[in-house]
């Protein structure tokens, strides 16, 4: 453990404790508060990433953000050289699989991405095959996005709220259409063509990324559900990353209530289903409140228990449409039943990857049921 970090010594500060402070200065980008973070890899396997800011000096002014230019805080930086470094020797002992890299802005959006691409040439040039994911700033120029695609495995811009109205109040430095969207789009469009210049089988092809704070603002769930959507869908996004606004000492939003942390993991779920499952944001209205907001439980079960009509659904003659319907069935699991049928027992279902806890009230087996509804009650609660 290290000791805490006195502020007036902040031009002093050593490399583990500047380590430390651009590790907790990433608190709203992406996870938690530890060096280490996890992120979904290419293939969707859960890969630990070291984490940490460039700076957490910024010229930004958004109005959560513990970084934001004028804060009272401790200040630190890492050159490129360092965070290259760092990384290495995270990596060379098994910790680490790759760097997730953000930054305050130094100065503005442009000099602040040749120093996070700095980073990134660095580690490719010494031969580092490990994940790279890029937290661009608003306002990156489109020359910088095609060369950062060169090195990256992931890179966006942080999307923060669903519209630009929303987004002038918590981010006033910036604008939404063009410092945001714009770069959305044009990280869309630089994967594309390398995808279609290199093929999919091409390893070092970057995936559009972008992050919502959840809970700054008064949006509702439908909202933020619609963003991703038509994120998705007009940015070939594939995961937005959540995270609850939790208030910061000396910002604007100092005395706002915290976001509950469950609201972040249903946003989660909710986009899953319209990633992996094939849902749209009309088929996720029946889980809805009349606010607009999800209610503390899994989307998924609770979309199941308000369509009774569906189920049960037949394992060995649904199609795979039907049996992602089913609570504890996901993508491979489906693929896996429809390959290896007929299927005849609860135990061929479970080496399939099937929660049979949470499938077992919505399945039947060659006109069998499963379950009653009353262990799908106890299941459901
Ligand atoms: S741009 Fe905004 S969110 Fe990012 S570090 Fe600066 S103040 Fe914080």
């Amino acid at each position: 453990m290290m000791n805490s970090i006195d502020p007036d010594k902040g031009h002093h500060l050593t490399l583990m404790e500047r380590m430390r402070v651009l590790s907790e200065g990433t608190k709203y980008d992406s996870c938690n508060q530890s060096a280490v973070c996890h992120a979904f890899g290419p293939d969707g396997r859960c890969i630990q990433l070291y984490k940490t800011l460039m700076t957490n000096t910024c010229s930004g002014e958004c109005t959560y953000c513990p970084n934001r230019c004028g804060r009272d805080a401790v200040r630190a930086s890492l050159s490129p050289e360092e965070i290259a470094r760092i990384t290495w020797s995270f990596y060379r002992r098994n910790a680490i699989e790759g760097l997730f890299l953000s930054s305050g802005i130094m100065g503005d959006s442009e000099r602040t991405a040749e120093k996070q691409l700095e980073v990134a040439s660095l580690l490719r040039d010494q031969g580092f095959t490990g994940y790279i994911h890029i937290r661009v700033m608003p306002g990156t120029p489109r020359y910088l996005l095609e060369q950062i695609a060169e090195h990256a495995n992931k890179f966006g811009v942080n999307a923060e709220t669903t519209s630009s109205t929303n987004y002038s109040e918590i981010c006033p430095s910036f604008d939404y259409k063009n410092d945001v969207l714009q770069r959305l789009r044009w990280t869309c469009e630089i994967i594309r063509k390398k995808r279609s210049e290199t093929g999919f089988r091409e390893k070092l092809i970057g995936s559009n990324d972008t992050q919502f704070v959840v809970g700054a603002l008064q949006e509702s769930d439908r909202e933020i559900i619609l963003a991703v959507e038509k994120f998705m869908d007009r940015y070939e996004l594939r995961r937005p990353y959540f995270m609850s606004f939790d208030p910061v000492p000396f910002t604007p939003l100092e005395n706002n209530d915290p976001s509950p942390l469950w609201r972040e993991t249903r946003l989660y779920q909710t986009s899953y289903l319209l990633k992996d499952y094939g849902l749209n944001t009309n088929d996720l209205e029946s889980v809805l409140d009349d606010n607009g907001f999800l209610p503390d439980m899994d989307p998924k079960m609770l979309l199941a228990s308000c369509t009774p009509d569906l189920f049960p659904v037949d394992i060995n003659s649904a199609n795979k449409e039907d049996l992602l319907r089913v609570p504890g069935i996901g993508p491979v699991g489906a693929s896996r039943i429809i390959r290896s049928r007929p299927i005849c027992s609860e135990k061929e279902l479970a080496r399939m990857g099937v929660v049979l806890g949470r499938a077992r009230p919505f399945i039947e087996m060659n006109g069998q049921k499963q379950t009653n509804l009353f262990s799908f009650a106890e299941v459901g609660s």
